[in-house]
């Protein structure tokens, strides 16, 4: 079996010990080995990615280097693969085929990465669990009875179980860190615009970035770098400072860096097992040198109902589009009206029907004011604590969830309790800077992941220092008890 990092694989292929072909048919073996237990996949393009593999060979033969020249990648199944469904984890989109491809797919492949499946996600990346998904959820590999965490489940599952080193989800309110949390693996939500959203099914369009996953930050770079940049086809685009930096990554001197704990995250809510673990983890940054101290943001009690307004009001209108005329699956009906009344009644989930009309009600004529305006107004209020904070600290150091990844239906009969997962992970969108979460280590067995926020556009800085914690850890390389 061929189990390795990124890095490991990037190594071997340009030293020509390892080719793409074989590290492409060792994941689908392996894909093809475990989707019983663990449903991460919704699409494979088998012969398209061993095509793929074979022309990435040739490049390499030809001595071409590219950080992701080769390597296997995994897709959430919002991304536009040219060719290949792109059901959002819906219904609504049987039979739909993406016609191009997102710019950051477009980029990952004309550096020669090999896409080789779209991933189980929550219903048009609605969700914290993988729960939403119209297609069951996928599973977490430390425990299969358990949930991985979403939306971008399938996209983490499938690093976290080695069927591959890289994989794309989306982040809206933390879904690719809260996942990764569950799971054991690094994950990246980058400044708003540095990744294209280009060809990202839309669910809330102010909140969306496409997130990287991987074992550690090191990999995570490897893509990250291929992937950033100004795109013409995105008008929220923004250049990404330092990408020069991103391969290979070197680890960032943590003498003197000055790294605030937010009080408000560390209150009584937080599962005792988690707070040992952030406490460990965070000596291990003062034992380098760090400077630690509290810091308080005191809007971020007002984050959960903020997001939920605004992603809600976001997520009604870019779902109006689901009408049965142009995309998927149409219902049936006598007229028009019906017809489009039949379609998104069969085809959208229980999750997705409540945000939407939810949404509606917060943009409608008498309420718009006393919900969506206010919620912008409070968003205005979150992202100020966060440039105060940065005033005085490089970046924060906080839980990515108050516990570990929890049973199957705990949270499913309760959508506030859902919601409530996110409370550590809605904060930086609202406010448009970059955050990723990282292994902390395990309590009861399962994994623990620590958040660092940073300023905007210090995507590169944040991927030194989980670098450096990394170099100096062993968490990330623990793999779960899988056989196969
Ligand atoms: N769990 C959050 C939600 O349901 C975040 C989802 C996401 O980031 N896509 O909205």
């Amino acid at each position: 079996m061929l189990v390795g990092t990124a890095v490991d694989w990037r190594e071997g292929l340009d030293a020509g010990d390892l080719s793409s072909l074989a590290l492409v048919r060792a994941s689908l073996d392996r894909m093809k080995r475990l989707e019983g237990r663990l449903h991460a996949i919704l699409a494979m393009g088998e012969d398209r990615s061993l095509q793929l593999a074979t022309q990435a060979d040739a490049r390499l033969r030809a001595g071409e280097r590219s950080p992701v020249l080769g390597l296997p990648i995994v897709l959430k199944d919002n991304l536009h693969w040219s060719g290949l469904q792109v059901s959002c984890g819906s219904r609504i989109l049987d039979g739909y085929r993406a016609p191009y491809n997102a710019t950051v797919v477009q980029r990952l492949l004309a550096a020669g990465a090999v896409p080789v499946a779209k991933a189980n996600m929550d219903e048009f990346a609605m969700g914290s669990s993988g729960e939403y998904s119209a297609f069951g959820p996928a599973r977490n590999p430390w425990d299969t009875a358990r949930v991985p965490g979403g939306s971008s489940s399938g996209s983490v599952v499938a690093v976290s179980a080695g069927y591959t080193p890289l994989a794309l989800g989306s982040d809206t309110g933390g879904s690719v860190r809260l996942p990764a949390s569950f799971c054991n693996v690094t994950a990246l939500r980058p400044t708003y615009g540095v990744l294209s959203r280009y060809g990202l099914t839309a669910m809330a369009s102010s909140l969306d970035q496409v997130g990287p996953i991987a074992t550690s930050a090191a990999d995570i770079a490897l893509a990250f770098g291929v992937m950033a940049g100004l795109d013409p086809m995105d008008s929220t685009s923004a250049d990404l400072p330092r990408a020069d930096c991103l391969a290979p990554l070197r680890p960032k001197n943590l003498k003197g860096l000055r790294i605030g704990l937010p009080v408000e995250y560390f209150g009584d809510g937080l599962e005792s097992g988690v707070r040992s673990l952030l406490e460990t983890a965070l000596q291990v940054f003062a034992d380098q040198g760090a400077e630690i101290r509290e810091v308080s943001l005191p809007h971020t009690r007002y984050a959960i109902d903020t997001y939920y307004l605004l992603c809600t009001s976001e997520v009604s209108s870019n779902l109006s589009r689901f009408d049965g005329v142009r995309y998927g699956r149409r219902g049936e009906g006598v007229d028009l009206p019906e017809m489009i009344a039949e379609t998104r009644n069969q085809g959208l989930g229980a999750e997705v029907k409540r945000r939407i009309l939810l949404g509606a009600f917060c943009l409608s004529k008498g309420y718009y004011d006393a919900f969506y305006i206010k919620a912008l107004k409070a968003r205005t209020l979150i992202a100020r604590d966060f440039d105060k904070v940065f005033e005085s600290v490089d970046l924060l150091a906080t839980p990515v969830s108050p516990g570990v990844a929890f049973p199957f239906g705990a949270k499913t009969d309760d959508p506030l309790a859902m919601y409530l997962a996110d409370a550590f992970t809605v904060t930086a969108p609202l406010a448009g800077i970059p955050c990723l979460s990282m292994p902390a280590g395990f309590t009861t067995g399962l994994p623990v992941g620590i958040q660092l926020i940073g300023p905007a556009f210090s995507d590169v800085m944040l991927l030194e220092t989980a670098h450096a914690f990394q170099s100096l850890t062993r968490h990330h390389l623990e793999t779960p008890p899988l056989s196969a």
